[in-house]
């Protein structure tokens, strides 16, 4: 049907509304929810795929920003040698629980919360070479 103006088209749809009430009960998208059941979540679906990558996206930089804001309350830069490039920095287990936290399964996410909530006395900040040294040799060659 036609409408001459937004206004007039506003008129109709109070019209249906107050039509629907009256009948059903309900306004018109309840009962276009009644009639078409499952539609409402499957439109739901879509926008949730719709909006997938914009939301990755999203969850990517949160946690780039946690892991900076981490790795600045742990010192910014590696124990051992003062390495301060972010992408190079890892955390070191001192007391060697490293096993158990994976065995906690904790995730990318609660695992930067942890250390965030307040600073954990057996951990610390190392670049992966100096990390990995004392993984494979005990100590690092820093300490020679
Ligand atoms: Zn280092
Ligand atoms: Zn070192």
């Amino acid at each position: 049907m036609p409408y001459k103006s937004l206004e007039d088209r506003r008129q109709n749809a109070r019209k249906q509304n107050a039509r629907a009430r009256a009948e059903y009960g309900c306004s018109w998208s309840t009962l276009w929810r009644r009639k078409h059941p499952g539609r409402d979540a499957e439109y739901k679906r879509r926008d949730f795929q719709k909006h997938k990558a914009e939301r990755q996206e999203t969850n990517k930089l949160r946690l780039r920003v946690l892991r900076l804001l981490v790795i600045s309350f742990y010192g910014g830069e590696c124990e051992c040698c003062g390495e301060r490039e972010v992408r190079f920095l890892s955390f070191d287990h001192k007391d060697n629980s490293g096993a158990e936290h994976r065995r906690n399964k904790m995730t990318y996410w609660s695992y930067h919360k942890w250390l965030l909530a307040e600073r954990r006395s057996n951990m610390r900040l190392l670049c992966y070479n100096c990390n990995c040294s004392r993984g494979f040799f005990g100590k690092c060659p820093h300490e020679d």
